[in-house]
């Protein structure tokens, strides 16, 4: 028996999500021809990952809407997309790949965009039914079809992950408790301010938020019947235990403390990382032809000065999208990003740029709090340029001020007019105004 022919490509990515998307428009925008496969593991057309919250609160409803590319995307490309299958090795000697299926694929280059993998931390009795990670469509779906007005849920993690799972399922009537480990809720991306706004915010709209404790144990329950035919007797969840001892009744666990790089493909295959995979200013591995972006890698924080995982949609794709460029021989230097975030979560808009609290002499903070309680600005400034923000409730001019932190503009000239009402293109020195409205 002869064995079967590798499928060949000029381009392969693994990942069909932001980075990928980005690398394919990305070499799309260099060669209009050489071929190109993407492929997933979930079956699904490329979505927005960041919407499954409004999926799950039913704001999102169509699947279209769920969509980041329209759905004719990958023919108009002339993509060949592997949806619903797992790449399981790749052979760096070679340039080979093999999905779980067996099929092999002969690449000339590769892109690794295989994101993050949520994080799951060792909790007694947590395998089993009712508890959930919140990272796919799929994982929304289960949650959705198990929550409704009746049902309460512990959410292990106020990070945006915890939060945007509280989110949906507060907008769809269940009762929520958020347990954080840190001593507040938010606390990798907003000051002590913004982070109490958001959980008075939360209180308000009746869910609890428990801080400084985690949770140890899951306290199941052995029923029959429930379940669908032929599985059996379950052991429902009906409760947590906190480090505390103090013990929580619920119908189900979201487990949503963050995600880690995932790197598993690309450590078996010898490609070389610290927390996420290395890659250079072209997004290039430690292999000559094999590239990675989005929430798989670390890259270079401008605003912080370290290299390190910035697992945010607008990286990924921005990084997808340089590194699909070099790919396909157009030479563009990534220079680095920084962390950018941009919620709402029930009715309370957010955006933090950079750093959320000066880091010691030599830095600035301009604040502002605005006459509705809640709303509160906040600039950080180092030698006269912005390395922070965090806007709560009141998100007016965010962009601009995320544009001169992006480009490094010395704001000395306008400084005082920051947080101002009068802000704007118009406090700005001529020339810098032309510059920037013309960008
Ligand atoms: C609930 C939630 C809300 C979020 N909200 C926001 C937000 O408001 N703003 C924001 O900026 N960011 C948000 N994020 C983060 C954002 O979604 C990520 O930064 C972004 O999705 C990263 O894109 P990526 O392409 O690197 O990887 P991912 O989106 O993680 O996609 C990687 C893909 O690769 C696939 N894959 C992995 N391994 C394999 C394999 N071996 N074979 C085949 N396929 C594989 C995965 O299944 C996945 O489909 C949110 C994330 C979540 C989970």
């Amino acid at each position: 028996m002869t064995a079967k022919k590798a499928l060949k490509f000029d381009y392969v990515i693994i990942g069909n999500s932001a980075a990928g998307i980005g690398a394919v428009e990305g070499i799309r925008n260099v060669d209009a021809k050489g071929s190109i496969a993407i492929i997933s593991d979930e079956r699904y057309h490329t979505y927005s990952r960041p919407l499954i919250s409004y999926y799950l609160g039913k704001k999102v409803t169509s699947d279209s809407n769920m969509y980041y590319r329209p759905k004719g995307f990958y023919k108009h490309h002339g993509v060949e997309a592997l949806l619903g299958r797992k790449v399981v090795s790749i052979d760096k000697r070679i340039k080979e790949l093999v999905l779980a299926d067996g099929t092999k694929i002969a690449f000339k280059k590769l892109m690794v965009a295989t994101g993050g993998a949520p994080f799951v931390p060792p909790i007694k009795d947590l395998e089993g039914e009712d508890v959930y990670t919140f990272t796919t469509w799929d994982e929304a779906k289960k949650v959705a079809k198990a929550a409704g007005p009746d049902t309460t849920a512990v959410v292990i993690g106020g990070g945006l992950i915890g939060l945007k799972a509280a989110e949906g399922l507060i907008e769809i009537g269940v009762k929520v408790t958020i347990v954080e480990l840190a001593d507040r809720i938010f606390s990798t991306i907003l000051d002590v301010k913004g982070s109490k706004m958001f959980e008075t915010h939360l209180k308000n709209l009746g869910s609890k938020v428990i801080t400084g404790d985690t949770v140890t144990a899951i306290k199941r329950k052995a029923e029959s019947g429930k379940r669908e035919k032929g599985k059996g007797k379950e052991d429902r969840v009906t409760g947590v235990v906190l480090k505390s001892g103090k013990e929580i009744a619920c119908d189900m666990v979201i487990v949503a403390i963050g995600v880690v790089p995932n790197t598993a493909l690309a450590k078996t295959a010898g490609i070389k990382m610290e927390r996420g995979i290395i890659v250079d200013g072209h997004l290039r591995t430690s292999e000559k032809d094999i590239y990675a972006a989005g929430d798989v890698v670390e890259t270079f924080d401008v605003l912080r000065k370290v290299r390190r995982p910035q697992p945010i949609w607008p990286n990924a794709y921005t990084q997808g999208y340089a590194a699909g460029l070099n790919m396909a021989g157009f030479i563009f230097e990534y220079e680095g990003s920084f962390g950018m975030n941009s919620v709402e979560v029930c009715g309370l808009p957010t955006i933090t740029v950079g750093m959320y609290d000066a880091a010691g002499k030599g830095f600035e903070e301009i604040v502002k709090s605005g006459p509705e309680k809640d709303s509160y600005k906040k600039i950080i400034l180092k030698d006269d340029r912005i390395v922070g923000a965090v806007f709560v409730g009141d998100i007016d001019r965010a962009g601009i001020v995320t544009g001169l932190i992006k480009d490094r503009v010395k704001v000395s000239d306008f400084k005082k007019y920051l947080l101002t009402d009068e802000f704007g293109y118009a406090v700005f020195p001529k020339e810098l105004r032309k510059e920037r409205l013309y960008k």
